[in-house]
Formats: C-alpha cells, structure tokens, sequence
C-alpha cells in the first residue's frame, strides 16, 4: 500500500495531498509531453470552460449536489476510535453507517480476465452487511441485468451467490430519472456501438420515441454519402409519430409554420451512449441535427455564425441538448497499453464541431465524474440493503473504490451530498492509473493508493474501526 499521509485521519491525507494535486494540474495542462506521458498512465479529459454541463437543468427528477471545488477543504469526520473484531456483531453494525462504490474494469477485472482478490473483497463486504453498487463508466450495449451477470462471470462469482445482484449502475442508468412527459413525448436521437441494443435500453428507461442513424438511412439514403458500416446487420424502423424528413433542396428555405405541423422529424435529445463503431457517420447525422432548425433534421438554422448571438448563434436555435454518458478517453482491458474509450469520440467531435463552426461544442455529460451520476449513485446506495419500502438510511462515509483518477477519484472529491455523507476515494493499482518515474502521483489525488480491491476495502474497514487484515480474509 501507498499511503499518502498517516493513518486513521483520511481527511488530513486528503487536504495534505489535495494542494500539490491544484498546483500539479496548473503547471502540466498544456505541456505536450506531460499529456503524452498521461496515455500510458493517467486518462485525461479536458473540460473547456462552459462549455461542459453535468447540470440535470430540469431534464432528470434529482437534486443538484453542489460541486466541492478543489479550493475548498474539506473537514472530514474524525475515523471511528471504535475497535471491532471482524464478522462479529459490533462491527456490522459499524458497517451500516458506511458504504461501498466499486469501479468495474480495472478493479473488479480487466477486460475477461480475474482480478484475483476481487471475490474476496465483495465478500467481506457482504458479510459485513455493509451497503455497495457497481458504478461502472461501461454499458452502451448492455441492459444493467446483462451488466451484472457478465460481470458475475468476470469475478468468478457462481451459482446462486448474489455478491452482484442488482447492484450495477452504468454510465446511462441515471436517464431512468429523465422527465416523465419528456420520455413520453419527445424524440431521441441516440447512438452506441450497438445503436439497436441502446434504443432497446432506452425504451426500457421508458422512452417511446427513440431513433438511430438505420432509420435516417433507410428514410433518406443521401443524408450519409458512403456505405456505411452496417456491422449490426440492425434494420431501420419508421419515424415516430407518422413523420417524415423534411426535404427541401435550399436547407434554409424552410417554412417554419409548416414544421411545427407535427408532420415532420423533430429530435429533442441527442444520447450518446458510449462510441459508436462509425465515427463519420454519426459525426455527419450529430452535425446535421445540431446545425438545425429546432432539431428538425434536414433544415439549417439562420442564427448559426451570428456573431451577435452567443456561441456565434450555434446551438442557440432550440437545437436539442447532447449528452455523453461516458467521458473516459482510456480505460484498461487485458491489452498491456490502455485502449481509447468513449471519451475519445467526444474529443473528435469536438474537434471537427469547431473546425467547422468556429466554436466550441456544448453538450451535457453524465457517468463518472459527474455529479448526476453520483447524485443517482447516492440515492441508490442510501436506500441498498434497506427496509422493503425503500426507505432512505443514511450513511456517514462513502468510499469509492477505482483505477481511474479522471473519473473514480475525481468524481468523489467533488461530490459533496446535501446529507453531509463524505465521499472517501480510493485508488487502486491494477487498472489504469501506472506510477512512472515521470508521474509519482496522480493528478486527482485518493485519499490512499492500495495494490488492488482488496486492500481498498480493508483500508476502509480499518478507518472505521473494523479490526480486519487481508491475511485473515485470505485465510478463510
Ligand atoms: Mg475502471
């Protein structure tokens, strides 16, 4: 284990790492070298000022935790002085007052294949009764019963063991909170590397009207002019509602009134779900909708490129909002070198969206980092293991256990829940995070870096006063 300060006062380790981390981040961020050598150890998604939401604004039932800026230090509660053997009665009920998120790949496995100590670390927690969930950056192509039965078989988890259970919540799983009438009554255009397979996951959050590039295609063979991709083999369906593309060989010589009749394709929300396996063709259909009138795909917005209007008048005609529901741009799998993750499409949006308009794209996110995501973890993690009703049981301490600075540690650090819970981050060494020579430290600092699962969750145990070693879990 690497500490970071000294046993049990985590809240001291976290302000004490916490400054050189602010200083750290200032002096790297536009150093190339610094950014290349981040590849092989640290994913880094950069944040242009305004230009990045994880604000709900209306569209999801959650509260809106305020975000702890890194200015601020935080007081974290004195350790338990507690001293109680493990399993035994004292130390379960020390267990229900904290609770447990847990990274997927990188901390529970990477890619197919075992993290050897992950089993046992869910199994101490079990037998704790303390209270967990999977907060995982992954989905896309997977319901979250899919998730959590694929993720049985990567922890080697068999027969009727319910370590897993329903506990898995995927970068998308807060959209079950989207607005009622909204999912009743608006369109979503909504991509992934199965667009089919997510269209199926949003009708499951209860969205009715959900299309995919097949559909456009098939509607309007020019919108995209080479063949694409069709690696789903996925068949398009009719538009929603009876309406139809509208049109017209000027794209801006629309007849406004005649849009609004409800005969013609109107999106309200672009969903990203994770990268889509035809980055041309969805950059090309992404662009259209966002250069629209209103989102009525087909027609182009007067106000773009008014340079007396915000953003130069782009996505300022009622254009639908994008969201991304995962902003990693590396994750780890069983290959030596980290892989690009959906982040990695984002930035190439980016980069083509503001070489053609002059400005930045803005869009809304969700998936770790961001506080949507945490707000809809919490909620989950206060009511897990609770009374049948559902009811609410409050927890003082949080930890979050991960491999990805960007998002697992950085995630916790600037979630700060109404109900005072302290969100505690734990680092570990199996997945993406590398110590180098060049990078000592990771740019988001963890309250402490661990080896692996294990010792995560036994570091946790011990903060809080639970006399528990990783021999004697590995030697039941
Ligand atoms: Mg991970």
């Amino acid at each position: 284990m690497t500490f970071l300060g000294a046993l049990p006062r985590c809240g001291a380790i976290a302000r004490a790492a916490r400054q050189p981390a602010r200083r750290a981040y200032d002096s790297t961020r536009n150093c190339a070298p610094c950014a290349a050598r981040r590849f092989g150890t640290t994913p880094a998604v950069r944040f242009l000022k305004g230009t990045a939401s994880d604000s709900p604004d209306g569209d999801l039932e959650l509260n809106f935790a305020k975000r702890r800026t890194l200015d601020e230090q935080p007081v974290w509660p004195v350790t338990s002085s507690s001293t109680a053997s493990p399993f035994s009665q004292e130390a379960k009920k020390l267990a229900r007052s904290f609770g447990f998120l847990y990274d997927c790949d990188g901390v529970l496995h990477l890619g197919d294949q075992k993290i050897d100590s992950a089993k046992s670390a869910l199994r101490l927690c079990w037998d704790h009764d303390s209270r967990y969930l999977f907060l995982t950056n992954g989905g896309g192509n997977t319901t979250e019963e899919q998730k959590a039965a694929s993720l049985k078989k990567k922890v080697g988890i068999d027969g009727v063991d319910d370590l897993i259970g329903d506990r898995v919540i995927q970068s998308h799983t807060p959209l079950r909170k989207f607005r009622t009438q909204a999912k009743e009554d608006q369109t979503i255009y909504i991509t992934s590397l199965d667009p089919e397979r997510a269209r199926e996951i949003a009708h499951s959050y209860g969205f009715k009207n959900v299309i995919t590039s097949t559909d456009l295609l098939e509607q309007y063979e020019h919108i995209y002019p080479f063949t694409p991709k069709h690696i789903f083999n996925s068949k398009g369906r009719a538009l929603p509602n009876g309406t139809k593309l509208w049109r017209g060989k000027d794209a801006m010589a629309y007849d406004a009134a005649e849009l609004k009749s409800g005969n013609y394709l109107k999106i309200d929300h672009v969903f990203i779900f994770n990268d889509p396996r035809d980055w041309s063709l969805e950059t090309q259909i992404i662009h259209d909708i966002l250069a629209s009138h209103q989102g009525y795909l087909g027609t182009l917005s007067h106000k773009n490129g008014d340079q007396s209007l915000e953003n130069g008048g782009w996505q300022q005609d009622g254009q639908p909002k994008v969201w991304i529901s995962n902003l990693d741009l590396l994750w780890k799998t069983e290959h030596p070198i980290n892989r690009f993750g959906t982040g990695a499409f984002l930035h190439a949006f980016r980069g083509v969206w503001k070489e053609s308009t002059g400005h930045e794209l803005l869009f809304k996110y969700m998936g770790k980092p961001s506080r949507i995501t945490y707000e809809y973890a919490h909620d989950s993690l206060l009511r897990a293991n609770g009374a049948a009703d559902g009811r609410a049981e409050p927890l003082r301490r949080v930890y979050m256990i991960g491999d990805n600075p960007e998002s697992d540690v950085r995630g916790a650090l600037e979630f700060q829940p109404e109900d005072g819970t302290e969100y505690v981050p734990i680092l570990v060494k199996t997945g993406v995070w590398r110590q180098t020579e060049a990078e000592r430290q990771p740019r988001w600092q963890p309250a402490v870096i661990v080896d692996d699962v294990l010792d995560a969750v036994v570091w946790a145990m011990r903060n809080e006063g639970i006399d528990v070693t990783r021999e004697a879990v590995e030697n039941m």
